[in-house]
Formats: C-alpha cells, sequence, structure tokens
C-alpha cells in the first residue's frame, strides 16, 4: 500500500513571529523555517506503517516555493521514498492544496494519506477534510490511534468530549493530532541518503489548479501584551477578587 504524506514549509515553531511595520502579514525575512510539526507526526506515522510491513512506499508532497525542497528533503531523511514539490510562490489556500493532492492521488492512488490536522501558520484545520471530500475517501480526523489491518483503518479521533473510534474503509485520509507518536531525529547518514532520493517537481497547472488566493488579508495585529497576573493567599481573596475587581461572578 502507497502512502501520500502531505507537508507544509511553516516558520519554525520556537521563533517568536512578528508583525510586519505595514501590518501586512507576518515577517518572513530571514526567519527560520521549519517542517509543520504535525506534518512531523504524519510522516513518522507513515514511516511506522511501513517499518511494520503496512505500507510498501512513502511519498511526500508539498505545495509551496522552491525553498520548500528542504522541508521535502527532511521527510526523505526520516523515510519517505520519494517526493513531489508542486511549486508555485503563491500562498495557496487550503482548497487549493486539497485539489492538488486530488490530483496527486488520482495518479498515484495511495491506501493512506496523511496530513497534519492543521498547519501552525493559518491555523486552517481544513486541507485533510476538503482532500476527502475531493477524493470520496473515508476520513478519521485528529488521530491519536491508527490501526490499519486489510483495507479496513481503525482511527481514535481526539474530541472535544473524550476519545471517539471509527473504522473507516481505505483509501482514507487521516489527519494527526499530537499524541499520536513522537517523531523521530534523522540521523545524519539518513540525511546523507535522503539527497539522493527522488524530487520531482510539478505545477498546480499540472493538476488544472489555479493557487491565486480567494482570500484577501486586510489588516493583521500583534495580540494585545498581556498584564502581568497576581498570587491571591486564600480563595475567599480569590472570590472576593473575581467579584469586586473582575466582576465575573
Ligand atoms: P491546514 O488545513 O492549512 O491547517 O493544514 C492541514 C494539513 O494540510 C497540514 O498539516 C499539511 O499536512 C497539509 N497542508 C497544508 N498546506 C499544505 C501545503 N502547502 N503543502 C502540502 N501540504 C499542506
Amino acid at each position: 500500500m502507497k502512502v501520500l504524506v502531505a507537508v507544509k514549509r511553516v516558520v519554525d515553531y520556537n521563533v517568536k513571529v512578528r508583525v510586519k511595520a505595514d501590518n501586512s502579514g507576518v515577517e518572513l525575512a530571514n526567519v527560520k523555517m521549519a517542517m509543520n510539526p504535525f506534518c512531523e507526526i504524519a510522516v513518522e506515522e507513515a514511516v511506522r506503517l511501513k517499518e511494520k510491513g503496512i505500507a510498501t512506499e512513502i511519498i511526500a508532497v508539498t505545495v509551496g516555493p522552491q525553498a520548500a525542497q528542504e522541508q521535502l528533503r527532511t521527510a526523505l531523511a526520516l523515510g519517505a521514498d520519494r517526493a513531489i514539490l508542486v511549486q508555485t510562490d503563491d500562498v495557496a489556500e487550503p482548497l487549493a492544496i486539497a485539489k492538488i493532492l486530488k490530483g496527486i492521488c488520482d495518479e498515484e492512488q495511495p491506501g493512506l494519506v496523511v496530513l497534519g490536522k492543521q498547519a501552525i501558520d493559518g491555523d486552517n484545520n481544513q486541507t485533510g477534510q476538503m482532500l476527502a471530500a475531493l477524493a470520496g475517501y473515508a476520513q478519521g480526523t485528529f488521530a491519536s490511534v491508527v490501526e490499519v489491518a486489510g483495507d479496513k483503518a481503525k482511527v481514535t479521533r481526539e474530541i472535544d468530549g473524550g476519545l471517539q473510534t471509527v473504522e473507516l474503509t481505505l483509501p482514507a485520509v487521516v489527519t494527526t493530532d499530537l499524541r499520536l507518536n513522537e517523531p523521530r531525529y534523522a540521523s545524519l547518514p539518513n540525511i546523507m541518503k535522503a539527497k539522493k532520493k527522488p524530487l520531482d517537481t510539478k505545477a498546480p497547472s499540472d493538476f488544472g489548479v489555479d493557487t491565486t488566493p480567494r482570500l484577501k488579508t486586510v489588516k493583521v495585529n500583534a495580540p494585545a501584551e498581556r498584564s502581568a497576573g497576581i498570587k491571591v493567599k486564600t480563595v475567599e481573596e480569590l472570590v472576593d477578587k473575581l467579584k469586586n475587581e473582575a466582576k465575573v461572578i
């Protein structure tokens, strides 16, 4: 079974993002970029499926600028077999990305497509769901456990009320939640080997997709600074402050 993993290049999660002086967006010049953390979990899950003998080939795909090759090389170093860069300098929105991924699914016919539950830049939480709808695949989102047996996948989902287990018939889309696994680090020999693994470059137009953004960002503002907290000595004092100062109870 082929497993397709979608990975996104985002600002590294350790970087404190800054808003551009003209409020048009977030500062990206000279900022460390990395693979979206939920996509790292997706790659790890695919690699574990290969180690269990369930996946036969792992294909990593990204839609982004030429520099996004770095994140594909990371996926290859972590265990993906080959990679596809769908190159565009547009900031592609989830629907365009889902349409491109659908085009790749039509070509590659994967048994499973693994995505992050969300990208930490746009926080959209849409691409996996849109892909499942477009491709007519079953979906198990916010996965904390994935078990594949035959043509079925049992996915435990993290939902507001606790956990929900769904059984999907493959092919299916799975989106990863934080507790699914702990991604490994790439070893130096694997980073070297990854340089020789195949990486194809395609264009959105190869899949008949126009990535021109449909949304316009009007203004980006940094959130208001939080004022310092205080410590109270007793529950009575807390209740008094909530009642008379904060006036929330
Ligand atoms: P989002 O819907 O933007 O929050 O992203 C959810 C997931 O969709 C990510 O974790 C990726 O697995 C996938 N995804 C989003 N954007 C891209 C992209 N440009 N290229 C490849 N995969 C993406």
